[in-house]
């Protein structure tokens, strides 16, 4: 494609600094604009590059953010892996994708395998898609059955007034919701990474086990808590790739206002990702939620039950006792 001469784009943005603003990729907003999922490009230049306003820019975030669930099928396509979608194994040496990146392969899992649905929680801080991965059997991850497990859950959730019938009806029939929130600190990439081999090994699985997890509960992955740190910390890394500086630490904060501490926002949820999340978790009753970190080169690497006393007054004996079941 000739590249635009100037005078012609002067004023306008170009597909890929959008991109690069809706943390997506490129491909992503040519195809929808094509499919007429986005609206059509403000502009185009006599030799059809497309250009773009800031007031696109804002419908397009809000359609990708706010949305209802996005779903794309297409039955009889290959599910792609992690490694096929991107070029490379994850956890290769000097290779970390970006937030776009991730979103993308989630996008073209879910495009691929009825398994997998993503759901928009809202945009970051920054204006970044967050987004909620649910992963299950094809029948569970229908939007009526999504409300109805909802429905049934929240009868378990607040039981006051519920006829022992409606609860017994619940535990008989809901599917179980395991939350698995990832790397809230951005620089703890691995959980983020997991959630993308997790969910392909649920999407293609066939094993009796894997079929019976799919059938009796809906996971919900999110890839990251802090969609803005994965590229903060992202382009922090690649800049000093192959330099004496490679792996030093990021100088400045990779959450825009709380940095590493925005997982002790959770009682005062200040910020938007945590809003986010608690609007899911309260929306979802889950039964399981597993917040994965990372430990650092030294130190301490595993923090296993039972924890100091004295326990917080505030949570339920039951939850103490889930941790302790759980092991972590
Ligand atoms: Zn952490």
């Amino acid at each position: 494609m000739p590249r635009p001469k100037r005078s012609e784009t002067e004023g306008f943005l170009t597909i890929t600094t959008v991109a690069r603003r809706l943390g997506v990729q490129p491909q992503m907003l040519r195809s929808r604009i094509g499919s007429g999922a986005l609206p059509p490009a403000t502009n185009e230049t006599p030799s059809r590059v497309m250009l773009f306003d800031e007031a696109w820019v804002e419908a397009a975030r809000q359609a990708l953010t706010d949305g209802a669930p996005v779903r794309r099928r297409r039955a009889a396509s290959r599910v792609p892996s992690p490694a096929s979608f991107l070029g490379y194994p994850l956890g290769t040496a000097g290779k970390v994708p970006g937030w776009g990146e991730i979103v993308a392969y989630f996008e073209a899992l879910a495009a691929a395998s009825d398994r997998v649905t993503v759901e928009a929680l809202g945009s970051s801080t920054q204006g970044r898609p967050m987004i909620a991965v649910a992963v299950s059997a094809a029948e569970n991850l229908t939007g009526p059955a999504r409300e109805r497990n909802r429905e049934l859950l929240g009868r378990l959730w607040d039981p006051r007034d519920r006829a022992e019938t409606e609860l017994a009806e619940a535990i008989a029939r809901a599917r179980s919701v395991a939350v698995i929130l990832a790397t809230q600190h951005a620089n703890e990439i691995g959980a983020a990474l997991m959630t993308m081999e997790l969910a392909h090994l649920l999407a293609t699985g066939d094993d009796p086990e894997t079929r019976e997890v799919l059938s009796r509960t809906i996971t919900l992955l999110i890839p990251s808590g802090n969609p803005d740190g994965i590229d903060i910390y992202g382009e922090w890394y690649g800049r000093w790739l192959g330099t004496e500086y490679e792996g030093c630490d990021l100088p400045w904060l990779y959450h825009p206002y709380v940095g590493h501490d925005n997982n002790r926002d959770w009682f005062m949820l200040t910020q938007v990702e945590n809003q986010h999340f608690a609007a899911m978790h309260n929306r979802e009753h889950p039964q399981l939620v597993f917040d994965m970190h990372q430990m650092g080169r030294d130190g301490a690497r595993f923090m296993v039950p039972p924890f100091i006393d004295p326990l917080d007054p505030n949570q339920d004996p039951v939850i103490q006792q889930g941790f302790a079941a759980i092991g972590t």
